[in-house]
């Protein structure tokens, strides 16, 4: 049996928060996103609480999941956000945060959105490289702004993650190497329209042991040290995010560790430190719920389930091979057997599982692919003319659509 904080298997197949999957997928079909709203709430607090003992600022990282709606939900329980494009902080903005709330990360901004975030007054610009930095001081200069800016370094740390969502590596096209990070601050300390308020550093994604995130937070603390040293009044030191969720149910480094992990290493500079969680927050959320519309079983006993969602809905195993437990929402009577689970898609690599130990699947069951709050509908596409799935957010027994369906005249409404 699975454990999920978030979806609990029932008599009345599987449930969330007293609502069944059945019941909303009735009313609006599949593939549909659900997520629970307790689940967000339970994860955001405890990752706070973990930290309480220390001044810290939460910007959730709007990359994992910037549905309005999941974005208004953390707003309310007091998180800051992180964007990585001017269109996350226009959706911010909109969701109701104020440009001090935002911190603005992300390799490639361009001058257009630097130069909004200029002039919005964003808390903090990340900057990417001397060359970014040099660029917001002329934007900000033009404007007649000072902004706010830390650099991201790029530490050369293996966060022990997917080479695909490690970015804190020498070879990766994040951040500064560390060893140039000091120069690049002295030599613009006295840089009109730039005031240097913390320094950045995010090492990857999904990071499931301590040591990585102990050794960032340890060069990070070092390199302020070094800048208060040569006189600059730093804010707050910006860990990133990175933490991870048991996609299989296994345990793995929690808030409480994170937490005892990175205190003790930014304790000695005093300085507040700001976290960027995505995943951690939202992961665990949401289930993509998807309906068997094929199965079939080869000569040599290889049986595959089609789904009617593959890689446009949930990108991730496709992506980087990602595991993602798959449960059936009323499962059938007999034995186990292994499944290769399926998408619909003109691609090999649309695929979810191989080999799945799974209850006996027949067409038109009902499957929830688990743990898919983050990365999931963000990442959606309209490849085969797929219309992208709605969102439906379950919160006290209650549920509603924060995103309808797409429809194909939404599609085509950008077309000559
Ligand atoms: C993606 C990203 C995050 C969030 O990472 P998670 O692994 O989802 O916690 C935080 N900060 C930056 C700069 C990012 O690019």
């Amino acid at each position: 049996m699975f454990v999920s904080q978030s979806f609990t298997p029932t008599p009345s197949g599987l449930a969330c928060d007293d609502v069944t999957v059945e019941a909303i997928v009735g009313h609006v079909g599949t593939p549909v996103y659900l997520y629970s709203a307790h689940a967000i709430r339970e994860a955001y607090r405890a990752l706070d609480a973990a930290f309480s003992a220390y001044p810290h600022a939460i910007h959730y990282a709007m990359k994992a999941n910037s549905t309005l709606s999941i974005v208004q939900l953390l707003r309310s329980l007091g998180s800051k956000v992180d964007a990585n494009s001017g269109g996350e902080i226009q959706v911010a903005r909109r969701a109701g945060y104020s440009p001090a709330d935002i911190v603005f990360t992300g390799v490639g901004k361009t001058r257009d959105e630097l130069r909004d975030a200029v002039a919005d007054g964003i808390g903090t610009i990340n900057a990417e490289s001397a060359g970014e930095l040099d660029r917001i001081a002329e934007l900000a200069v033009a404007q007649g702004r000072e902004a706010r800016v830390a650099l991201r370094v790029n530490p050369d740390i293996d966060a022990g993650s997917h080479p695909n969502i490690s970015t804190g590596l020498r070879v990766n096209k994040f951040g500064v190497p560390l060893q140039e990070a000091r120069t690049i601050y002295r030599e613009r300390k006295a840089r009109p329209g730039l005031r240097f308020v913390g320094v950045h550093i995010h090492i990857g994604s999904q990071i499931t042991t301590v040591e990585p995130l102990r050794r960032a937070a340890r060069t990070l603390a070092a390199l302020a040290l070094e800048l208060r040293d040569d006189g600059f009044a730093l804010e707050h030191l910006d860990v990133g995010g990175g933490l991870g969720i048991a996609y299989d149910g296994q345990a793995i480094v929690g808030p409480a560790e994170y937490a005892m992990t990175v205190i003790p290493e930014v304790e000695r500079c005093g300085i507040p430190v700001v976290l960027e969680p995505g995943r951690s927050v939202v992961g665990h959320a949401g289930a993509l719920i998807a309906r068997v519309v094929d199965t079939k079983c080869y000569p040599d006993g290889r049986q595959f389930a089609v789904l009617d969602a593959g890689m446009g809905e949930l990108m991730r195993p496709a992506l980087y091979g990602s595991y993602h437990r798959i449960v059936p929402v009323r499962p059938r009577d007999g034995e186990e057997s292994p499944w290769d689970v399926v998408g619909p898609i003109c691609e090999s690599s649309d695929v979810f599982a191989t080999d799945r130990q799974l209850p006996p699947l027949a067409v038109d069951d009902l499957v929830a692919v688990l743990d898919a709050g983050a990365y999931g509908s963000v990442m959606a596409s309209n490849y085969n003319r797929h219309l992208l799935p709605p969102e439906v957010l379950i919160d006290a027994g209650q549920w509603r659509i924060i995103r309808r369906r797409q429809t194909l005249d939404d599609v085509l409404a950008l077309e000559a």
